[in-house]
């Protein structure tokens, strides 16, 4: 069977070899063995569904969210000559039964579905004299509370595979890889015994930057005059934010789409398959844009606005680059971002343990932004790889700089938060190591304490990056509130008792960044 999956691999993807993972969750799925895989975006997960699918009997129903894209999909697999069709509800109910016919004859061994459609009685009765050999889940994620995208309707596959004459093969897809996710698709799609493929998340052709406090109209328009040709996604957190950078783009003559939820469909198809053939360069949009999209020659994405989570972060920025040439990820942080993503998720979320847990992985977020160090090792460790010190390709690493003892500086700042007991915020332990005279600070008596004024002479933006990126190194925890409180953590008592020392990496001329120097 292998042998037959590498002639089709060549045949009809023109491709030599296997993706690290494929091979294994192919000849999982072919010896009926149910495959969980996580794979960062880009890897080529569908590949390991299509392709088996085209060697087992009977058909694979093909679970996929996305309604707008089942189309390109499927007429990307007509090209490469694999016979699929799709069945949601862009269709009419004739054309709906027409293709049931179709499937039933035999004449389609893949067939996409949205996960709502599984719940018709309509479809189930269609399904039951036929072969379905496996069923795949793409954005497999959705089913879980915990992933950063869920769906209630992905909890009607469950019940669906149940009903069916005979258990296909299950096979999951999905990128995001933290544990909750992992169990909650193992025990919600009801995984038997499944094989689990984790391929390595590091994208070793993507560069990853972060600038704070930049002018952030001022940095996209520069960027974009010096990459004009080249194709690039653009996320701005809001539907009004989108349409306001698209207006000033288009204004300075870029070629530019944009792409929300609140457009029509008809100018969303228009204008993504205008990206997709290079007719537009730029897309400025949501984190509606892109799920499943494949754009194999975007060279970067630019973040306008910190998104919600490092999930979020590494899916969108994964955009870049598929095609395994360089593709540049940057994230344009703002303090500002830090309120919109704490508004979002308390408009959003109800239960207080989700909220928490929502609050815990934005803090996340906000501490890639601020770590001084390497940026792919932060992200790989976030996702649970061994981290590399040092990938000589992130915008902390190119950074001319080296490692200087800030022990001191810590000490100070960890012993002013002991000080104050560890009930306060950030800023206001800032205000009180600068030695503000400002009301609260006067009025809790804090110009008393020995750590009050200890950095008089810095600017307050510079000392509350040292308080970010000792957050971000993990000597100081933000508790997960609404007005969040600094505390010392275990790793900072032996830097306060003089017992080890710290080092970050200071940069001696700063290019672009305002507050990069400690
Ligand atoms: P994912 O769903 O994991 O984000 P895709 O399935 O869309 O990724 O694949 C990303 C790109 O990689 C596609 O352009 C696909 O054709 C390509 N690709 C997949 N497998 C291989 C392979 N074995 N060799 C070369 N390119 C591949
Ligand atoms: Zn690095």
């Amino acid at each position: 069977m292998l042998e037959k999956a590498k002639s089709i691999l060549k045949k009809y993807y023109g491709y030599d070899k296997f993706r690290p993972g494929q091979e294994q969750i192919i000849a999982d799925l072919l010896g009926g063995k149910d495959t969980l895989a996580i794979m960062p975006t880009g890897a080529g997960k569908s590949l390991c569904f299509q392709l088996p699918a085209m060697l087992l009997p009977g058909v694979t129903l093909v679970i996929s969210p996305l309604i707008s894209l089942m189309k390109d999909q499927v007429d990307g697999l007509a090209n490469q000559g694999i016979p699929a069709t799709f069945i949601n509800s862009s269709l009419t109910n004739a054309e709906v039964r027409e293709r049931l016919y179709q499937v039933r004859a035999g004449q389609y061994k893949l067939v996409y579905v949205a996960p709502e459609r599984l719940e018709t009685d309509s479809f189930q009765a269609a399904l039951s004299e036929l072969t379905i050999s496996m069923l795949a889940v793409d954005e497999a994620h959705c089913v879980s509370q915990w992933g950063h995208d869920f769906r209630p309707s992905y909890q009607s596959i469950r019940p669906f595979i149940d009903r069916l004459p005979k258990r296909p093969v299950i096979s999951a897809f999905t990128a995001t890889a933290t544990l909750e996710v992992k169990d909650d698709i193992i025990n919600l799609l009801l995984l038997s015994k499944p094989g689990i493929h984790v391929t390595g998340f590091d994208r070793p052709n993507l560069s990853f930057s972060v600038l704070r406090g930049e002018d952030k109209q001022k940095f996209v328009l520069n960027y974009l005059t010096e990459k004009s040709r080249q194709p690039g996604i653009i996320y701005a957190a809001t539907r009004k934010e989108v349409d306001g950078l698209y207006q000033l783009l288009k204004k300075k003559g870029f070629a530019v789409g944009h792409y929300h939820a609140g457009l029509s469909d008809e100018q969303r198809i228009r204008e993504q398959e205008q990206f997709l053939y290079d007719d537009i360069r730029v897309m400025v949009a949501t984190n509606a844009f892109g799920m499943g999209i494949d754009k194999s020659n975007v060279r970067y994405v630019i973040h306008y606005n910190m998104p919600k989570n490092m999930e979020a972060y590494y899916q969108e920025a994964g955009r870049s680059g598929r095609d395994g040439e360089p593709g540049e990820c940057i994230l344009l942080f703002g303090q500002q971002d830090i309120m919109l993503q704490k508004f979002l998720i308390d408009k959003s979320v109800e239960d207080p343990a989700r909220k928490q847990h929502e609050l815990r992985k934005l803090q996340a977020m906000v501490d890639y932004c601020h770590t001084p160090e390497c940026l792919r090792g932060y992200i790989l460790s976030y996702f649970g790889e061994n981290i590399v010190s040092e990938c000589g390709n992130c915008g902390n690493c190119d950074q001319e700089g080296e490692q200087v003892d800030v022990t001191l500086d810590a000490q100070k700042a960890l012993s002013c938060v002991y000080r104050m007991k560890e009930r306060f915020g950030l800023v206001l332990v800032a205000e009180v190591l600068k030695g503000s005279k400002n009301k609260k600070v006067m009025q809790l008596g804090f110009d008393s304490l020995p750590t009050y004024g200890l950095f008089a002479e810095r600017k307050l933006q510079d000392i509350k990056t040292l308080l970010q990126r000792l957050v971000a190194t993990g000597f100081l925890s933000l508790t997960e509130s609404e007005y969040p409180v600094l505390k010392l953590t275990p790793q900072a008592i032996p830097v306060l008792r003089n017992q080890t020392t710290v080092h970050q990496k200071v940069v001696q001329a700063p290019k672009r960044e305002a507050d990069n120097t400690l």
